[in-house]
């Protein structure tokens, strides 16, 4: 049987209220949709530990610069609904702009702090529309359980400090980075690459990778890390943003030895697109796959 497919916000809390009154669990997995195997994932892990499953599609318009690509972002509602049933979702929730952001709407969520360089350094305002459009998400669904990628790591952090700091009774759970065959991280925005540009960008992934194999033959000099992705990087088509070396947990810089778990994020534009991956630098991390 296919997913409910929902838009309006009071219709989704009043099943959901009756799904918990029941004492059903509700998982949350929040997408901008154009689904791949990487949003499936996370929604068949949702599946896997909660009994309620809501995907929601979204393209959050306060989460975009006012020169990035919130106009030509894929938006694709029918097929996503049919990957997301046959992934396990019970509820498609798709909401309007105006469903979520009435006239009246004047809040904003700020998390300081994690928010400050990596993507929010390069995305100004990027993470407020972020974290404003996941509590009110949040406050809709009212998950025991809501799931992001890793593969947005800052992105994950980001939401794990808000949820702490505004009492949601709820767990943040990371999941893995999916990833192509040959490497290159599942993203919506990899269709926008031609096959020439689709060539270079797997070279983010490759540099982070050998950076990987650095660390686990006993690399430990911050600047050698960063020097293997630059190296790799180097391209007249790519454009570096950043290339970071932070605190796996709560993502402070490091000075120049490397001696708690680290996250090596780096975000680079080919022609228009913008992509971003990371590797996790720790004894724990076995393989980049498994960050
Ligand atoms: P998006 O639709 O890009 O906003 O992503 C929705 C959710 O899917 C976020 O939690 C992302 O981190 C996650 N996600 C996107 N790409 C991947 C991937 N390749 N592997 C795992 N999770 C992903």
């Amino acid at each position: 049987m296919g997913a409910l497919l929902i838009t309006k916000r009071r219709e989704l809390r009043e099943r959901l209220d009756q799904l918990r009154s029941q004492g059903q669990q509700v998982g949350l997995v929040p997408t901008m949709g154009a689904l791949h195997e990487g949003h499936l994932s996370l929604i068949s892990r949702a599946r896997r530990n909660c009994d309620v499953v809501v995907t929601t599609v979204f393209v959050n318009p306060t989460q975009f610069g006012p020169t990035e690509d919130f106009d030509a972002y894929p938006r694709q509602l029918e097929s996503d609904y049919e990957k997301a049933s046959s992934a396990g979702a019970d509820m498609i929730f798709a909401p309007s702009v105006d469903e979520m952001y009435p006239e009246s709407s004047a809040t904003t969520v700020t998390v300081s702090g994690i928010t400050s360089g990596l993507c929010g350094g390069s995305r100004p305002g990027h993470f407020d529309g972020v974290t404003t459009v996941v509590a009110k998400l949040f406050h809709v669904v009212g998950p025991a359980k809501a799931f992001f990628g890793k593969k947005d790591y800052q992105q994950l952090k980001v939401i794990e400090a808000m949820a702490r700091d505004l009492f949601f009774p709820m767990q943040v759970v990371g999941c893995p980075t999916v990833r192509e065959k040959d490497g290159l991280a599942m993203s919506s925005r990899n269709t926008y690459l031609s096959a020439a540009e689709r060539e270079k960008a797997l070279f983010l992934y490759r540099g982070l990778k050998a950076a990987r194999e650095d660390y686990l033959k006993g690399e430990r000099q911050c600047s050698r890390f960063i020097r293997r992705v630059e190296m790799s990087l180097n391209f007249p088509e790519i454009e570096v943003d950043y290339i970071e070396l932070r605190d796996a947990d709560d993502l402070s810089p490091f000075e120049e030895t490397l001696n708690r778990p680290a996250v090596l994020a780096a975000a680079i534009k080919i022609g228009d697109t913008r992509l971003i991956d990371n590797v996790v630098l720790s004894e724990a991390a076995e393989s980049p796959e498994e960050n």
